[in-house]
């Protein structure tokens, strides 16, 4: 039985964030992650598509300098930043991504314009960049990217020799699923990446299947955290399979994925079907989250309540 018409489910990273954190700091995400909630639940009120709306609330927090996506993004192992993107509909299992960028200021905007408009899927690099400038997609110096804030937490990450991902204070790759009332499922990932990574270093999060899927026939899924152990178990498609070929509810392959299969700490997901169930799933301290549907529910969140 269908639960709602529509469905927004985001994510703004997820990880070891402290209770401690400043309160402020924390309204800055609240406030962040409603602006983007609200963003793409316009676009499903007005009849849009999944596929608009997943892309609305993920450039609204690439824009949002408190998310590991766009402006903000993390400082690879070279003090730079290369930023990965995924976006899919469901309906015609399309789908279009970016691994390693540097110079787009929307790796999400990119990736719907590779999806619709070339017969690739994935562009990783310079020749990203280069295909995205052709595109006529708006592009920043790699300075756009800077944040104080990241830059002490790179200083601190290269001097412990670590490859870090969330933690306090963290700000996270972002990420948007949909059903819109047409019936359609769509998804949108985006993140900078894991502070202090290996320069050209690839996450999940363009890899199909792996952090981001969507398919009419099963679900949509946006995930976060530790894009090797993501990658390692195919996460996002894995869910999807759980479902269509395991008759598993969403609650039980997601939950599975996050409790069982992954590790302690890796991260979390976000995910919805036709039906209108959704899950945010996570195994970390907390997740920056959020979920609107066509009932009036309007909800964020960072730890459990
Ligand atoms: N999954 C991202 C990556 O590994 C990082 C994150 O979600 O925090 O690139």
């Amino acid at each position: 039985m269908k639960t709602a018409d529509f469905v927004l489910c985001i994510h703004g990273g997820a990880g070891t964030i402290s209770r401690d954190t400043d309160p402020a700091r924390v309204a800055l995400y609240r406030a962040g992650l409603s602006a983007a909630l609200q963003a793409g639940l316009d676009i499903l009120r007005s009849g849009g598509t999944a596929l608009d709306a997943v892309e609305a609330a993920v450039v609204c927090m690439e824009d949002n300098p408190c998310f590991n996506a766009g402006r903000g993004a993390v400082y690879n192992a070279a003090g730079q930043h290369e930023l990965d993107s995924c976006i899919m509909d469901g309906y015609h299992l399309a789908c279009g991504a970016l691994a390693g960028v540097s110079t787009i200021r929307n790796p999400i905007k990119a990736a719907r314009r590779l999806m619709e408009t070339s017969p690739h899927i994935l562009l990783a690099g310079h020749g990203a960049d280069t295909w995205a400038e052709q595109a006529g997609l708006e592009l920043v110096n790699n300075g756009y990217f800077d944040d104080e804030f990241r830059h002490q937490q790179w200083l601190k990450a290269k001097e412990s020799g670590l490859v870090q991902r969330d933690h306090d204070d963290a700000k996270g790759t972002v990420g948007a699923v949909a059903l819109d009332a047409a019936g359609n499922l769509a998804a949108a990932t985006s993140t900078g990446g894991m502070t202090n990574k290996q320069y050209g270093r690839v996450g999940d999060t363009p890899l199909v299947g792996c952090g981001t899927y969507a398919n009419n026939a099963g679900c949509a899924v946006s995930c976060t955290g530790t894009g090797e152990q993501f990658i390692r178990h195919v996460a996002a498609h894995a869910i999807h399979s759980a479902v269509v070929y395991g008759q598993q509810s969403l609650e039980k392959a997601c939950q599975t994925m996050v409790q069982h299969t992954l590790q302690p700490g890796d991260g979390g997901l976000i995910a919805v079907d036709r039906q209108g169930n959704w899950q945010l799933a996570y195994n970390s301290a907390g997740m920056f989250r959020g979920v609107a549907d066509s009932s009036g529910l309007f909800r964020v969140a960072i730890w459990e309540d």
